[in-house]
């Protein structure tokens, strides 16, 4: 806990000071995000970190492989559905955008099979892009763990047009869907366009 404590007071110390009229102000008048991130909880990958966001700037949904399921509204719990359904009908984002990253643990259980003791619940989330590894093989000379992080990133963005209202603000031009990937050894982001991600500069 020393680590965390010692952490929150350089906070209390350095950033709360410089942001504190910030924080007020979305106290008194209400997050307004324009942007919603669906991101892996790999430690290694923190959106604000790699956006140098600051606070009421990004609506951040973090799950397992940075996953979408097709949308099912039913009694289960949808963690992620009830955040996308948040962000896009209440805060009414204007882009949501999927990172993606390298050495992801998520996407390498759904290609390998996930590890023993996460049986209970990593392998069904994981399950939710086990299609790729039928409808989208990856070719032999590309590595397959990068082939199958850039399919699932793409398969992420096609399940969020399976939301009835984000697909209809896609349409409408009030939403944007991007995706990207973030490689953790090279600190590199890249996005999607057409058959791959392209650094950005
Ligand atoms: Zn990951």
């Amino acid at each position: 806990m020393d680590r965390l404590i010692a952490g929150y007071r350089k906070f209390r110390a350095t950033t709360w000071p410089q942001e504190r009229d910030r924080y007020e102000e979305l106290a008194s008048k209400g997050q307004k995000p324009e942007t919603l991130v669906v991101s892996c909880s790999d430690s290694r990958v923190d959106p604000q970190t790699i956006f140098s966001a600051g606070p009421g700037e990004l609506f951040v949904v973090r799950n397992v492989a940075a996953l979408v399921p097709k949308y099912e509204p039913d009694a289960h719990y949808h963690g992620t559905s009830a955040a996308l359904e948040f962000g896009v009908r209440v805060l009414k984002v204007r882009r949501i955008v999927v990172l993606g990253h390298a050495h992801c643990g998520g996407v390498q259980a759904m290609v390998e099979g996930a590890p023993d003791l996460a049986k209970d619940f990593v392998e069904p989330w994981i399950g939710i892009a086990k299609e790729l590894l039928t409808t989208k093989p990856a070719p032999a000379h590309c590595d397959k763990l990068v082939h199958f992080e850039t399919e699932t990133v793409r398969l992420t963005l096609e399940n969020l047009l399976s939301f009835p209202w984000i697909n209809d603000a896609v349409k409408s031009g009030t939403l944007g869907l991007h995706g990207f990937r973030f490689d953790v050894s090279t600190g590199v982001l890249g996005l999607l366009e057409g058959e791959g991600f392209v650094s950005v500069d």
